[in-house]
């Protein structure tokens, strides 16, 4: 695999040792597409029992009540965490103490590494294994297993999409130094003041940086698509294609939909294929849970269906970092809020005119006396 100028991993095949299995192609989804679209049949809004976990995550603690069950069986939980770095990498849990490092959204396409070859080696040891990721990392690790494993369950999430690890290495570095000394903590999704409107969070020791995700430019340019992989502007693994088991999100709109349930500390949207599964006992057994239709979601949660349209100027965006500019400047040169930049132009031919009417009223006067 290796990175291009903008900070994507793409496979590379060396043909000199390549024998032609033709095995790369066999297992890509988005050559073979899964046939599979169909609507789950459990829909639900979902708030973990556990006060603590779901102040931890990033929505309503889902994740971690189905990761605790496997750990509880002697079973693997694969998700994304921080390495030392502050890089976002795939890696496994066998406690629940390393569960709690995959909780919280990471903004950041992970590094999969040896994921996909570690999960096989579980599950043909008979262990059970709990595989989180994005929608087109569940669908890529069901392909490359070629048959299903009744130990395998599947969690990915609505996705809006991926930004470059490269974009997420230079904003972390010069948060860094703003703050004077590295960086100890990140929180992408800091409940502060609350769910709705969180906070990215970053440490450095005893120096914080609190910032509203509207004002902090990296979540700007992330969610205005200025540095999303390309690949998601036409997602493959959209809708309920990934063929995961259970997909979760935040569920944005709860407060018009149920605003009982709704407390701001973050509710989960859970989607469950087969009603049959066990996940949905689990859930209702640590989780306040609420019934709620598919149909809404479509319009208050549209990255469910809808891939994210690159921003129109990204190209220019990854122009002006690879000439060195500041990438703090250069993505909020680019996220400028227009209604701000068109009031700005407003009150300037404003103030232009006034000043042309008080030029004019004194020549007019020197002209009189
Ligand atoms: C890149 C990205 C885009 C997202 N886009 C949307 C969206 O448009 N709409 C929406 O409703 N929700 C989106 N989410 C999902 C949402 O932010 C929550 O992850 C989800 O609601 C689960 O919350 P939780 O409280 O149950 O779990 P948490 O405890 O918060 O668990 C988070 C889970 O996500 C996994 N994860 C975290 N970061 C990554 C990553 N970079 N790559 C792969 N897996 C990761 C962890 O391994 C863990 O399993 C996105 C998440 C990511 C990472």
């Amino acid at each position: 695999m290796r990175e291009d100028s903008e900070g994507f991993r793409y496979p590379h095949i060396d043909l000199s040792v390549c024998i032609r299995c033709d095995l790369c192609e066999k297992v890509c989804p988005v050559i073979h597409p899964n046939p599979d679209s169909s609507d789950p049949r459990i829909c639900l809004a979902a708030k973990s029992r556990n006060g603590l976990v779901r102040e931890e995550s990033t929505s309503g603690g889902v994740f971690t009540l189905l990761a605790a069950d496997t750990i509880a069986k002697g079973g693997v939980v694969f998700g994304a965490r921080f390495d030392d770095g502050f890089n976002v990498v795939h890696d496994y849990a066998t406690t629940l103490d390393g569960v709690a490092s995959f909780r919280s959204s990471k903004y950041v396409q992970s590094y999969i590494g040896d994921s996909f070859l570690r999960v096989r080696q579980f599950l043909k040891e008979g262990r059970p294994v709990l595989f989180s990721g994005t929608p087109c990392q569940v669908a890529g690790l069901r392909r490359f297993l070629r048959k299903p494993y009744s130990g395998l369950t599947t969690v990915d999430f609505i996705c809006h999409g991926v930004p470059s690890p490269q974009i997420w290495r230079l904003y972390r570095d010069s948060v860094a130094r703003k703050l004077g000394a590295p960086l100890t903590a990140v929180s992408f999704r800091q409940k502060n003041p609350g769910w709705r409107d969180y906070s990215v969070r970053f440490a450095a020791g005893d120096v914080v940086s609190l910032v509203s995700h509207r004002e902090d430019p990296y979540m700007r340019g992330f969610l205005n698509h200025l540095y999303l992989r390309p690949s998601c502007a036409d997602c493959p693994a959209k809708g309920f294609t990934s063929g995961s088991d259970v997909k979760i999100a935040d569920y944005w709109g709860i407060s018009r939909v149920a605003p009982d349930f709704d407390d701001d500390r973050g509710v989960s949207l859970v989607f469950i294929k087969d009603a049959a599964s066990p996940a949905l006992g689990l859930i209702r057994a640590g989780a306040d849970t609420l019934d709620t239709p598919l149909e809404p979601i479509r319009r208050l949660n549209p990255s469910l269906y809808v891939s994210s349209a690159p921003a129109p100027r990204r190209d220019l965006f990854f122009k002006s970092v690879g000439r060195d500019s500041d990438v703090v400047s250069v993505i909020k040169k680019l996220t400028r809020d227009k209604t701000v930049v068109i009031l700005k132009r407003y009150i300037g031919i404003c103030l232009q005119t006034i000043g042309m009417k008080e030029k004019i009223k004194r020549v007019l006067r020197k002209g009189r006396g």
